[in-house]
């Protein structure tokens, strides 16, 4: 998922088209700013030269399961350190969400291991999931820090 929540969404209508940033497209559970006649006509993706993204879906199956936490992460590794960082989820608020207390711990850091435990600290706060037939709150904020964790891991090669 290349989606980073500043991502425009390209809203149409008898009346004509606009554009609305991803953020703004959501703005509470199950409610968006579109229109009743208007149509989800596309979502343009800018190219980020030599950016990075990962992502990563739990759910109860590998695949045509409900998310129980999706997280996509974005960066552009320079000299060993990381630049522009977004890192956006769903299932884990009300709305999708970016977590830019999160970002500002990874921008301009390196993947190592004292990165990687600060920012899953601190993403496992600034969620804000609650408990329902999916899921628990308290299991997707675990979850959420360690696939997090797992990402840096991962990318850090340690
Ligand atoms: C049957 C089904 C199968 C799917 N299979 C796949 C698949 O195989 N692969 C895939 O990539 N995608 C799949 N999807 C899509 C994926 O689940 C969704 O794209 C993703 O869950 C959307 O995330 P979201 O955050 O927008 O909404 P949701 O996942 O609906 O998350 C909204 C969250 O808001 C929470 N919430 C509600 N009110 C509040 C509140 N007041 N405060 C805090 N939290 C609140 C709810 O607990 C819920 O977890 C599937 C969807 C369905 C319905």
């Amino acid at each position: 998922m290349k989606l980073t929540l500043s991502t425009p969404l390209l809203l149409g209508s008898g009346r004509g088209e606009r554009q609305v940033a991803a953020a703004e497209f959501w703005t509470s559970y199950r409610v968006t700013v579109r229109a009743p006649d208007e149509l989800i006509l596309g979502v343009r993706l800018p190219l980020a030269p030599r950016r990075s993204v990962r992502f990563r879906k739990v759910g109860t199956r590998r695949a045509q399961a409900i998310s129980k936490v999706v997280m996509a992460l974005a960066y552009r590794e320079d000299a060993g350190v990381w630049r522009d960082v977004r890192v956006a989820l769903g299932s884990v608020a009300a709305t999708p969400i970016r977590v830019p207390r999160t970002e500002r711990v990874l921008e301009g850091a390196a993947p190592r291991n004292t990165t990687a435990d600060h920012a899953a600290a601190t993403i496992a706060q600034e969620i804000t999931p609650i408990d329902d037939v999916r899921s628990t709150a308290e299991y997707r904020r675990a979850v959420t820090a360690r696939i997090l964790h797992r990402m840096l891991r991962d990318e850090g090669d340690w």
